[in-house]
């Protein structure tokens, strides 16, 4: 193994997480391949500091400086490992950006990633919690992965069953720290099966004049409806849904539909109702809320922003007040989906 990690100290992490909070990490470094992470991994244990594994930066809330060694994948690779009668294995390391992967897949001719199109964040970092959008979930088209244990430093591959999918959840993210994703396999398929009964998409695609869609067809309108809603973390901070969507039992569903006939919720296979937490939010009267710099998105009640100078403690001070403010509402208990640290 050559030594070719370059590790700096006290480097901010603003530009390294997209709600753009300005704190530092103690040491920083990038990793571009497994070499790399096992350095990275070595020189923490040697200095006796924890190791801080992070992608794109979009799924994590920074509440201080890091005293860690901040390490960011930036390992790059897309490869068909096998393809059989339009089926294909597609490999990708951990640090590939997420959207420009799911385009070199269409332009592959491969099908399945398209609803996750314009997702941030990087390829290791989606089965940490089975990233979904459109009515598509990781878990649909994922084939295995290659993780580093950090416990014992030893590979494992897991399979879909071993990494316990569930919504926005899976292994990786119960076990937090003690898995490094290193690469993704997916399952695609070169004869397109479309997802396109999820909130507006056939809308979408009808308006562009489009009756029988490709793939990209679905990914271009995808990407339109996420660019009028969802706003560009490179223009004001933030980190997607702050919230899950809470599952409650039919009952409670049932006892806030007397008070609010509007309310919006998904009935489940095992009984449970997925209530909209966007649209709690926004019925409590928080949508376009700003105190400081710290603030939630004008046009989707779901997502806290950063109008520029907002600090981590400041946008979590207000997710808390929206937690208690909905919990008092409606009995509902909203989690927070960043990782917060
Ligand atoms: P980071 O934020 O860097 O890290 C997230 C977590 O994963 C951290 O705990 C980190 O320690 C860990 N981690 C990162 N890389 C690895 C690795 N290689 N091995 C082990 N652990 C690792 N999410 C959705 O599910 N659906 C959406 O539609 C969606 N839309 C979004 C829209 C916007 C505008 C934004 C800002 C975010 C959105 N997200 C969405 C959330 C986010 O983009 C995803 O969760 C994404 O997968 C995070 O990737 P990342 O590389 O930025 O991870
Ligand atoms: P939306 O279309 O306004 O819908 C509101 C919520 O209702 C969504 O969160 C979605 O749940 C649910 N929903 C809508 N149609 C549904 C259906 N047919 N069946 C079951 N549930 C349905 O949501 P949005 O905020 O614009 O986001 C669109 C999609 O992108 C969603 O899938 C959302 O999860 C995803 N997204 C995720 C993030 C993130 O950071 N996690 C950020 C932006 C967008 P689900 O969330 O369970 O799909």
């Amino acid at each position: 193994m050559s030594v070719s990690l370059q590790v700096q100290s006290g480097v901010s992490l603003k530009a390294f997480n997209t709600f753009g909070v300005d704190v530092r990490a103690q040491l920083f470094a990038e990793a571009h391949g497994d070499d790399d992470v096992r350095q990275a991994l070595a020189y923490g244990a040697e200095h006796d500091l924890p190791v801080l594994v992070i992608g794109g930066g979009s799924n994590l809330l920074l509440t201080e400086d890091v005293q860690a060694l901040v390490l960011r994948m930036a390992s790059r690779g897309i490869r068909i490992l096998k393809e059989d009668c339009g089926q294909g294995l597609v490999e990708a390391e951990a640090g590939e950006p997420w959207h420009p992967f799911v385009q070199s897949c269409l332009e592959l001719g491969f099908s399945g990633l398209e609803n996750l199109s314009l997702i941030p964040g990087t390829v290791g970092a989606a089965p940490m919690q089975n990233i979904g959008a459109y009515g598509v979930e990781i878990k649909d088209v994922f084939h295995s992965l290659t993780a580093l244990d950090r416990q014992t430093g030893e590979l494992r591959e897991f399979s879909l069953e071993d990494c316990q999918f569930g919504y926005r959840d899976s292994i990786f993210k119960q076990q937090a720290h003690r898995w490094l994703i290193l690469r993704v396999r997916f399952a695609l398929s070169r004869s397109a099966s479309l997802h396109l009964e999820y909130g507006p998409v056939r809308q979408r695609l009808d308006a562009m004049g489009i009756k029988q869609p490709t793939p990209v067809d679905v990914s271009r309108a995808i990407c339109a409806i996420r660019r009028e809603k969802l706003p560009d973390p490179a223009v004001l901070g933030n980190a997607g849904s702050f919230f899950k969507n809470p599952l409650v039992t039919a009952e409670l569903s049932d006892a806030i539909k007397l008070r609010y006939p509007g309310l919006v919720g998904y009935p489940q296979a095992d009984g449970q109702v997925k209530l909209a937490a966007g649209w709690l939010i926004e019925q409590a009267g928080w949508k376009g809320f700003r105190e400081g710099d710290a603030g939630v998105h004008a046009l989707q009640a779901l997502v806290l922003v950063n109008h520029g100078q907002a600090t981590g403690l400041e946008l979590l001070s207000l997710a808390r007040r929206i937690q208690a403010d909905i919990a008092e509402r409606f009995g509902v208990t909203l989690e927070m989906e960043p990782n917060l640290y």
